[in-house]
């Protein structure tokens, strides 16, 4: 499929915003939101929310509201709302002046709530938080009505404003919606609205000891927002009856939140394959030191990923071709690794960096002789131009392109064979030394012929190969991290009896502790991209100081993944 085809076809919630349009809904207005809690760091999935909810914005000429849904002080940070934003303005999106928190509406859903409480559709219930469970039963059964159901609203006021004013230990009640313990959708069957927490919120102190419900914040939240079109994943699905029904009974009284009313969309969650995504995990990990934290280039959060050398765009197109689906599905994580590989092969300057190095001794060129050659930036972006690399005598070329005696269609460098040294000189490979105990191979030695210097070449040779290379007297010594997948099985989660963490893969992470490069890469800035050529992807690690260049592997040049699995 051509980017162009892809582009016209429309996702079925594009259907829905267009048709919408159409009929001349909300007088041609889009609103959407991103509402994440801000309980943990964003990861791969919050980014396919982000693209989705502000790129439908920007298709339709609408916009996003950023909405932290921070209804529960006891899992929530200041730390997490400030690294949240990072993670979206480094996406590349903009929410303008308009962030806000669902407990800006703290007071407004207090106020709802009473006069739910004064139509008869609330009641404050005295029940142990366990009796609740037990009492709504199970689905194809009818729920028990509690005792305290049919209090008086003198009464049901009386308790709730005695609530808030802290007057009861945490637990000790609840305010219900009164709605129907025998409906077959659970999430009707009398719904907790405020639940008693002595605890300090991050934003609003100690103003309050009771604390709406996400169910009951959320829906209210869009619609005093007025967003449009409510997009969230599947599992809501079966609540939107209860967002429906609260917004029915407010609307009797408050009748602005029934325009626009909010519209909710449902969307699979993105999975991908050999990851976990859900925060509770993400955080073992971090806690229990598997990963080395947040930012682990082996973890799919937005800071992971960023360090690991990910751009904004490659993520970004990736959430755009994995589209919308309205059914669980599982998407492999050699497409993300494949939507990188292709934003960096276009931006990506290439230089030469040898990752296992054998001495290579060029014995006819001149002894202290350097020559700095020009070799392009990036073939793929002619505007990108070219650098200066050194050349000398004695380089280091990889230990791999090398074989004492190759096959037939070894391309690279064997005793007698020629070889171009990448935008240098054919060589031929005169000798070599070999460790007697190991049979490693520790010295090269070849002859240069300075007719057939690149791009200046009269000599008419042909050969098959190009290998890459640095100038010994010349190359810095760097750290590479190289990256496989974190996790051996593509469904970690997925096994009932087994922890996740048994399938941790311990190949996860091989430090080269000393590479070499080309010293132009001395100048390099923290995640900065670059192709090494023939090896991969790599960036500069932030932790890197200026005596130790460190290196994380972005990907690999191919997609190796895909051609084990076909074997
Ligand atoms: P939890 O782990 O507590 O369920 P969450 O991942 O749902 O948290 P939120 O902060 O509630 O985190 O998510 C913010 C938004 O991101 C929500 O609209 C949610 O639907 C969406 N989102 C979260 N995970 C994914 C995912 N894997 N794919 C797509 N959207 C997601
Ligand atoms: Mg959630």
């Amino acid at each position: 499929m051509s980017e162009n085809e892809e582009n016209n076809h429309k996702n079925f919630i594009e259907e829905i915003v267009e048709q919408d349009l159409a009929q001349g809904k909300n007088e041609g207005v889009i609103q959407t939101r991103f509402p994440p809690e801000p309980n943990g760091y964003l990861h791969i999935g919050h980014a396919k929310s982000i693209c989705l909810n502000f790129g439908l914005a920007l298709e339709y000429g609408g916009k996003t509201n950023l909405r932290f849904d921070d209804t529960n002080p006891v899992t929530e940070d200041v730390e997490y709302v400030e690294s949240i934003k990072n993670d979206i303005r480094w996406l590349g999106f903009d929410w303008e002046d308009r962030e806000f928190y669902a407990s800006d509406y703290f007071e407004k859903l207090y106020e709802y709530a009473v006069q739910l409480v004064k139509d008869g559709k609330a009641y404050v219930d005295d029940s142990p938080l366990e009796e609740i469970r037990r009492m709504r039963g199970v689905p194809t059964e009818p729920g028990e009505e509690s005792p305290y159901r049919d209090r008086s609203v003198e009464e049901n006021l009386d308790l709730l404003e005695r609530m808030r004013e802290g007057e009861f230990p945490e637990g000790a009640r609840v305010l219900r919606a009164k709605i129907d313990m025998a409906s077959p959708n659970m999430q009707l069957r009398d719904p907790v609205m405020y639940r008693i927490l002595h605890k300090e919120h991050h934003r609003t102190g100690d103003a309050w000891c009771i604390y709406p419900t996400y169910d009951w914040a959320h829906g209210q939240s869009d619609a005093i927002e007025g967003i449009t079109h409510s997009i969230c994943t599947l599992e809501f699905e079966v609540h939107r009856p209860l967002y429906d029904w609260f917004l029915d009974q407010i609307g009797t009284f408050d009748a602005s939140v029934l325009q626009p009313r909010p519209r909710q969309i449902e969307f699979a969650r993105l999975n991908l394959s050999y990851t976990v995504m859900s925060k509770r995990k993400l955080l073992e990990l971090v806690e229990g030191d598997f990963v080395s934290g947040w930012d682990d280039p082996r973890l799919p959060t937005i800071l992971g990923m960023r360090r690991r050398g990910y751009t904004a765009s490659g993520i970004r197109n990736f959430a755009e071709r994995v589209g919308v689906a309205k059914r669980d599905n599982v998407i492999d994580l050699s497409f993300l690794e494949y939507c990188i590989r292709e934003d960096l092969n276009k931006t990506a300057p290439r230089v030469m960096g040898v990752l296992d190095p054998v001495k290579l001794i060029i014995t006819n060129y001149p002894e202290g002789q350097r020559e700095d050659l020009s070799i392009e930036n990036n073939p793929e972006d002619p505007a990108s131009g070219s650098r200066s690399v050194p050349f000398s005598r004695e380089l280091y070329i990889e230990q791999d392109d090398f074989m004492e005696d190759p096959p037939k269609k070894y391309f690279r460098l064997g005793p007698g064979g020629e070889v171009r040294l990448k935008g240098a000189y054919i060589i031929t490979c005169t000798d070599f030394k070999k460790d007697p105990d190991t049979g490693k191979i520790t010295e090269i030695y070849a002859t240069y012929d300075p007719h057939t210097k690149s791009g200046e070449d009269t000599s008419g040779k042909k050969v098959k190969g190009t290998i890459h290379w640095v100038s010994l007297p010349h190359a810095l010594p760097v750290e590479v991290r190289l990256y496989d997948r974190l996790f051996t099985d593509p469904d970690p989660a997925g096994h009932k009896d087994q922890d996740f963490k048994r399938f941790l893969n311990p190949e996860s992470l091989n430090v080269i502790e000393k590479a070499y490069v080309e010293p132009s890469l001395k100048q390099a800035k923290p995640l900065e991209n670059f192709q090494f050529m023939r090896k991969g992807y790599y960036c500069l690690d932030p932790d890197s100081t200026e005596d130790r260049l460190i290196f994380n592997q972005t990907v690999t040049l191919r997609d190796t993944w895909a051609k084990i699995q076909q074997k």
